[in-house]
């Protein structure tokens, strides 16, 4: 929506695709143009930085004004931040549309209870989660029975080989239009998922797993890259994914579990945590098979892994 004023200054709304050295890519309508931050901004996002917390980041809805530099050339400036719908802090990623747990076959073996783990780490922070088994060429995780599972819990979920490109597709679609990132343990094919996704990287291939390789202290400067079917995928993991939120107790963690919501109506206390309570209708459940008991027994490990 552009708005031209008496001075010839445009606003517009736009996305942050990366922040560096003060200057800001913002994805506007007719395409990206590198802004900074207006002054106020500036000073409280250098506080909130500093404080580890949020501060303007990728994914950030903008308002910028554009002032006529030359023929279609512009100088902007970042005048407000609008409201997030969610924040991933590492990276810092805000307003993500779907977050994809990337797991193999094997090497490494597929491991169920990290898979989990995101997935509920994503719910805690408001993000729709989706999987990806990769390596699905390989022998090894029975593929098509997890694929069920977690499409009976209600999560989008594909197999894919990144050696192959069979299931890439399904992949390419399950992203389309999105703000996305990948979450996966290391040596599960994230960076290979990547260079399939993003073509015209293809060149720089090292770059691309040079920086998912750089490892956890070096992840401030994620940038949201354009998918050629559209939308937006971040070049680094989400690692926060990976390990549970300081702030998420034991209360909620139940919570997280959509197969549990349907029945924790009729355990017999309120806040019941589907342990050894009395009357609990989850575990009742899990025992005639209507929960998946590999499912709750990880739930377990990870309650136990929150106190
Ligand atoms: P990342 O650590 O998650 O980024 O994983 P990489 O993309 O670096 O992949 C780790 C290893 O797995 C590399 O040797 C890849 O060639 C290999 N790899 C990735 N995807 C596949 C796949 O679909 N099938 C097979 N067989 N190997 C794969
Ligand atoms: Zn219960």
């Amino acid at each position: 929506m552009t708005v031209p004023p008496a001075n010839g200054t445009i606003f517009q709304q736009g996305l942050v695709l990366w922040g560096r050295g003060g200057f800001y890519r913002i994805l506007l309508e007719d395409g990206p143009v590198d802004c900074r931050l207006r002054g106020k901004l500036k000073r409280r996002h250098t506080q909130m930085v500093a404080a580890e917390t949020d501060g303007v980041c990728a994914g950030d809805a903008v308002r910028v004004s554009l002032f006529p530099q030359g023929e279609n050339e512009y100088n902007g400036m970042v005048e407000a931040v609008l409201p997030r719908k969610n924040f991933l802090p590492r990276p810092r990623i805000a307003n993500i549309d779907i977050s994809v747990a990337v797991l193999a076959a094997r090497d490494p073996a597929c491991d169920l209870l990290l898979l989990d783990k995101i997935l509920l780490v994503a719910a805690h922070y408001g993000i729709n989660a989706a999987i990806c088994f990769n390596k699905a060429d390989l022998d090894g995780g029975d593929l098509p029975a997890l694929v069920a599972l977690y499409r009976d819990l209600g999560f989008a979920a594909v197999a894919v080989s990144a050696k192959t490109g069979q299931g890439l597709d399904e992949l390419k679609l399950m992203l389309r239009d999105k703000v996305s990132v990948l979450a996966g343990p290391s040596g599960v094919g994230k960076s290979s998922l990547l260079n399939w996704l993003l073509p015209e990287l293809m060149a720089p291939v090292g770059d691309i797993s040079a920086r998912l390789h750089r490892g956890r202290h070096t992840t401030r400067h994620v940038s949201l890259l354009s998918l050629p079917a559209g939308g937006l995928t971040a070049d680094s993991p989400g690692f926060s994914l990976l390990d549970l939120p300081a702030d998420l107790t034991a209360e909620r963690l139940p919570l997280l579990y959509p197969e549990f919501s349907r029945y924790a109506g009729d355990c017999r206390f309120l806040g019941c945590r589907h342990r050894n309570e009395p009357g609990c209708a989850v575990k009742e459940n899990v025992r005639q098979g209507r929960i998946n008991a590999g499912r709750y027994e990880r739930y377990l490990r990870l309650a136990g892994e929150l106190k």
